[in-house]
Order: structure tokens, then C-alpha cells, then sequence
């Protein structure tokens, strides 16, 4: 008998959750709020604190590749002067713009919110600026951010002290959007609930540290979306503690995400989100769970601090992964590698962000050499599927799972 996905029941709960964020952001009805658009890993604490509703375009980005329609709109973004070698959210999530369609149409809703004040941290990469950029001159609205250093080692007190100032820079300009006085105490409100969805989300991440695993990376793509896009509200706190608990007692059945459970992946770099399908089902066919993985934890922000909100939230976003060092991406992998007892490493060489692709300046070779835990690298892109080939991924992960089993 075909294997079968097991269905996470909390995930009807999660949907509600979401539709109602996007009608609340979309419907018809006026929220009477002032809209700002935030990087994946902006100041959202600071914006919801003074009042704002908070759109995501990377998780339309997302939705864009997941439903497949990017490949089609990415064209349009470089007919406008956006290389196609620059980020594939920017641009199939511009080339929808330029087209007037959106997911969000299937879902009964319209195309997404015009900003009043677009509002980025570089510490991801610089694609998100310029993304922003675009639309403030769209639109002839603000575009204001933060510029985080890149490659960093130890995030160390000057690091933390200028990022802080930087955000709390933003206030002045946020006021003069939202007609609203900064207040602390909203701020520190906001924080500490999204401190609590980080907590919760790492537990649910860590559950799969358990052999056999009660979840995979690819439902990972799935329930990570509350704590992306509502993560300082309470809905995701209480999202997250009913996900926490279905899954803990997934582990006192003994119930395993992958039937027979032979070999326990790492995913190392960005989804490919028009093949996630194809790829859970070719790893569940394989008996190979995919356990954890960097992108899915990074959305997990240990060190927001509600007593002092703009120095946690400076310290918070400056340890992210992707603006780390490569000395201490490797103390992090080699660490999860142990932790979620790894037997080998696939990487994602996704063409249009190098930002997050990790196989490019030998780590691959340096890990396999510490663990001796192989890896596979898959080429292929987030959104773009004219990058990805279906043969070439299947026979190359079919190969990596035969020499797991040999190993
Ligand atoms: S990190 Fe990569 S995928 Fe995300 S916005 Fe930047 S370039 Fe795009």
C-alpha cells in the first residue's frame, strides 16, 4: 500500500487563523488602520505596538511559488528592468503587481494592500530594500529600515546599541504615518506575546528531535506561516500551544510523521516552493524523514527582551542565521546536526538567492569532514522553476538515500 501523509489536525485551526488575517488586511470592510509592509524579519513588534496592520510580501512571494503561478510573472519583472538573477519573491511578487493578479484572488480576496510606509531590516539581504524601494515610488509613500551588518561573527554591544538606535529612529517617522503617539508599555506588550510565539515555535521545531519524528520540514513550511506573519498577537500564541500539544502527544503514541522512519535529513537553505509536493512525497516514498532545517528556524528569536524591547529586538534580529559569519554557520549546523541526530545534509542551491544558499564557500565539505555525515547539493530556486529540473533532483536525492542506506 502507497505510503500516506499524515494529516497534522491542528492545521484547520491555522487556516482560520491566516484567513482571517488576510480578510482582516483585504476584506472589504475598512480597518481604519494605516497599513505597513514589513520584511519577513522587520520591526513587526514595533509596528503593530503603534497601530499598524502589518503585511508580509515575502510570504505573498511564498504563495506565489507554492501555488506556481511565479514562473509566469517573474518575466514581467525583468521586461521592467529586474534582472532575473536578483531575487525570485522580488521579482515574481513585482511581475504580479505589474499584472494585477494575486493567490489572494482564489481565496476571494483582492490583490494585496497599497502601503501607507513600506518598512525593511536589511539583515536578510539588500534584495529587500529595493524591493521596497519599488513600491515607495509606486506609490509615493515613505520606505524606511534598518541596515544590519552582514557576515557577522559575535553579536557584540556596538552591533546591538546601533541597531537599537536605528529602530527606535523609526518611531518619528512611524508617528508622522500613523498620526499616533509611540507608547512603551504597547510595545513591550507586543514583544513579550511575540517572545512567547518564538518559544512555542522552537518547541514545536524541537519536537522533531524525537526518533521517530512527529513532523517534517515540509509541514514545517506549512505551520511556520503564524509565526512569520502574526507573531505579537495572541493568535499565534494560542495557535502555537495547541500545535505544541498535538504533536507531543503524537510522540507519547509513538506516532511517526514517515511511516518506518530509516534516515533523518537536513535541509540547509531556502524551500522550493513549487515542488514541496513532489519532494515530501519522493522522501516519504524513501522512508527518509527531513528533520530539521535552518529556514525554518528562523523564526525562532530567543532574545526579545520586553523590559528592554528595542535591545532585544536589536539582538533578536542581528542572530539570525543568514547574517551570520561562516564560522558560526558551522558551530550552528554542527549543533543541530547533533541535536536532531542527522545522517546527512541536503542543500538547496537556490539560483536567485545566495543569500541563502550555504553551498557555495565550501561548508558543505567542512561539515562533512567534522560529522562525517554526507551531503547532496540540489540546484534548483525558490520560485523560479525553469531553474529547478524534476530528473535531475529525484535521481540525485534517490542516489543520497542509497548511500545513507550503505553508509
Ligand atoms: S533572503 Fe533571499 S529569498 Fe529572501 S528576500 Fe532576500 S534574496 Fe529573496
Amino acid at each position: 500500500m502507497a505510503a500516506e501523509f499524515k494529516k497534522i489536525q491542528s492545521t484547520g485551526k491555522m487556516k482560520g487563523l491566516m484567513g482571517k488575517y488576510f480578510t482582516e488586511l483585504m476584506g472589504e470592510e475598512p480597518t481604519g488602520r494605516k497599513m505597513a509592509w514589513c520584511t519577513s524579519v522587520g520591526p513587526a513588534e514595533l509596528l503593530r505596538a503603534m497601530g499598524f496592520d502589518v503585511y508580509f510580501p515575502e510570504n505573498h512571494g511564498a504563495m506565489l511559488g507554492a501555488s506556481r503561478m511565479a514562473t509566469d510573472l517573474i518575466p514581467l519583472a525583468n521586461a521592467h528592468g529586474f534582472s532575473p538573477d536578483i531575487c525570485s519573491y522580488l521579482t515574481s511578487d513585482i511581475g504580479a503587481y505589474l499584472k494585477g493578479v494575486s493567490p489572494f484572488q482564489k481565496l476571494g480576496l483582492g490583490v494585496p494592500p497599497k502601503a501607507d510606509v513600506l518598512v525593511y531590516n536589511t539583515n536578510q539581504c539588500r534584495d529587500v530594500k529595493d524591493w521596497f524601494q519599488f513600491y515607495a515610488r509606486e506609490w509615493d509613500v515613505p520606505c524606511i529600515g534598518i541596515e544590519t551588518p552582514r557576515s557577522i561573527g559575535a553579536v557584540d554591544e556596538t552591533i546591538v546599541q546601533a541597531i537599537a538606535k536605528k529602530t527606535e529612529a523609526l518611531i518619528e517617522p512611524l508617528e508622522a504615518v500613523c498620526g499616533q503617539k509611540f507608547d512603551i508599555d504597547k510595545l513591550r506588550e507586543v514583544v513579550g506575546l511575540s517572545k512567547e510565539c518564538t518559544r512555542l515555535w522552537k518547541a514545536v521545531l524541537q519536537t522533531a528531535a524525537t526518533v521517530p519524528t512527529p513532523l517534517t520540514f515540509f509541514d514545517g513550511t506549512v505551520q511556520m506561516g503564524p509565526a512569520v506573519v502574526l507573531r505579537g498577537t495572541q493568535g499565534a500564541v494560542d495557535y502555537y500551544e495547541m500545535l505544541l500539544a498535538e504533536l507531543q502527544q503524537r510522540i507519547t503514541d509513538g506516532v511517526a510523521a514517515i511511516e518506518g522512519e530509516k534516515h533523518r535529513i537536513y535541509w540547509e537553505g531556502m524551500p522550493i516552493w513549487g515542488k514541496l509536493r513532489d519532494l515530501s512525497t519522493q522522501f516519504m516514498e524513501l522512508q527518509t524523514a527531513v528533520v530539521a532545517s535552518t529556514y525554518c528556524n528562523s523564526w525562532v528569536y530567543e532574545d526579545l527582551d520586553p523590559a528592554d524591547p528595542f535591545v532585544g529586538m536589536a539582538r533578536a534580529y542581528s542572530e539570525l542565521f543568514i547574517c551570520r559569519s561562516d564560522d558560526y554557520k558551522e558551530k550552528y549546523m554542527l549543533e543541530m546536526i547533533e541535536k536532531f541526530s542527522i545522517d546527512g545534509v541536503v542543500y538547496h542551491d537556490a539560483k536567485t538567492c545566495p543569500n541563502n544558499s550555504n553551498n557555495r564557500y565550501d561548508l558543505p565539505k567542512r561539515l562533512e569532514t567534522k560529522t562525517g555525515k554526507p551531503f547532496v547539493v540540489i540546484n534548483g530556486d525558490l520560485n523560479d522553476m525553469r531553474l529547478y529540473s524534476d530528473e535531475q533532483s529525484r535521481t540525485n536525492i534517490e542516489a543520497f538515500v542509497e548511500q545513507l542506506a550503505g553508509a
